[in-house]
């Protein structure tokens, strides 16, 4: 029952309380400039104990979807059994062709929830072709890596068009006609402008994490994308909230869509959230160290502010013994991949990350999420923190906080 809310084994007794060290009477440090204040007790929830957690009970079984059988097969092969909530009311519906918007936190499954429905259609339909939109390379690249398991043995063709990787492997892509575009914004629409991709005839657009794109300033790019494609066409759009910036651009881009929302709280449910504080800056890494070597904190994605400071946190916390390795925009995208390749196989136990380089990674296994510093907003705070507790595992949020 991978979507029902668990508790680890032995962490009932446990209180996140024990992370903190006594008040002190020094003055609060300056607020940073352009950031938003956080009041600290929202950086302190419990995790809903297994038995508070009404238990989803799925309408549908894999096998009552009507997916083409060589799905059904991948499906199987992935070990996923039931479907998860936003899978169970999104791909019945997306089977009709119709446009759906999915309200659901990061890690609910969602992307096998508009990709299952997408991959159907371009095995029925030989003249289908889908493109979907992420904001960041890593969660196109997640997505790509899902569609590849999903999709096996079809001979679906994809592209995957991001910044920081190879044009001209992008453009041989292209030139195969894939039925699969998947990508971030900016690429997009640089390959649109240098005719290197025609969306006229593209038919399925899914919109990933379209809050987050928004919040990266790609409305200007996502418009001019929408605008390529097919006029008659299926859309999926997913997002963690609905603004009334996305409001306007379901309403313009969707027709008659179906909402499904499987979203339960500001934050993730299965999130154990607490805040370690200190004194003195100085005092941050000692407690930083004595948290990642208790016992029961296994993979841990570990947040900081600057690439610079991302940096030297990694140097620092690799010079006291520690399987660790960073990613940032400062990197190079072989870079970036070849450390969450090793986190991912637990070759390393610590990523240390800017907001931009984490945004979509996906390690099932991650057991804690350290906010170093706290982040530039609560929304922030929110994707974070979806890092741990992912797929039915109760995860663990600390946020440092200067006294
Ligand atoms: P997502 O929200 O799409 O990023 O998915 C979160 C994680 O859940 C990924 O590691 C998926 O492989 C996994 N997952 C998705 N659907 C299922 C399912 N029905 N059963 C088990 N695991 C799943």
């Amino acid at each position: 029952m991978p979507y029902s809310t668990q508790r680890r084994p032995g962490s009932a007794n446990r209180s996140p309380r024990a992370y903190q060290s006594r008040p002190s009477t020094r003055r609060p440090s300056k607020s940073k400039f352009s950031k938003q204040y956080i009041n600290p007790s929202r950086f302190v929830k419990a995790a809903q104990p297994a038995a508070d957690v009404v238990e989803y009970i799925p309408q549908h079984a894999f096998a009552d979807f009507a997916l083409h059988p060589l799905l059904k097969q991948n499906i199987a092969d992935k070990g996923y059994v039931t479907p998860s909530p936003i899978q169970d009311q999104t791909i019945s519906q997306g089977l009709t062709g119709k446009d759906i918007i999915g309200i659901a936190n990061t890690g609910t499954g969602k992307t096998a929830a508009f990709m299952l429905p997408t991959l159907h259609r371009l095995l029925e339909e030989p003249h289908a072709r889908a493109l979907i939109i992420a904001p960041t390379r890593e969660l196109a690249q997640q997505i790509e890596e899902e569609a590849r398991s999903l999709a096996k043995g079809s001979g679906l063709f994809r592209a995957v068009l991001i910044g920081g990787s190879s044009m001209g492997e992008q453009l041989r892509d292209l030139k195969s006609l894939p039925s699969i575009v998947i990508g971030t914004p900016g690429r997009i629409k640089d390959h649109l402008e240098r005719g290197s991709l025609d969306l006229s005839t593209f038919n399925i657009v899914t919109l990933d994490e379209v809050d987050r794109m928004l919040d990266m300033g790609f409305i200007a790019d996502i418009r001019f994308i929408l605008d390529s494609l097919a006029h008659e066409r299926q859309s999926f759009f997913f997002s963690a909230t609905l603004d009334p910036k996305i409001r306007e651009l379901i309403n313009t881009f969707l027709s008659d869509p179906v909402v499904v929302s499987v979203k339960t709280g500001e934050t993730s449910d299965s999130v154990e959230q607490d805040v370690v504080r200190y004194n003195a800056s100085h005092e941050k890494i000692g407690k930083l160290h004595d948290i990642l070597t208790q016992e029961h904190v296994g993979k841990t994605l570990v947040f900081d502010e600057t690439q610079r400071s991302v940096e030297r946190l990694a140097k620092e916390l690799q010079e006291r013994g520690f399987k660790v390795d960073s990613i940032h925009g400062g990197k190079t995208q072989g870079q970036r991949t070849r450390a969450l390749k090793q986190f991912k196989e637990s070759k390393l136990t610590v990523l240390v990350a800017t907001d931009v380089a984490a945004r979509g990674i996906d390690v099932a296994d991650i057991t804690h999420v350290i906010n170093y510093t706290t982040p530039q907003t609560y929304e922030d705070y929110v994707h974070r923190i979806g890092r741990a507790g992912r797929a039915g595992r109760t995860g663990y949020a600390l946020t440092f906080i200067d006294q």
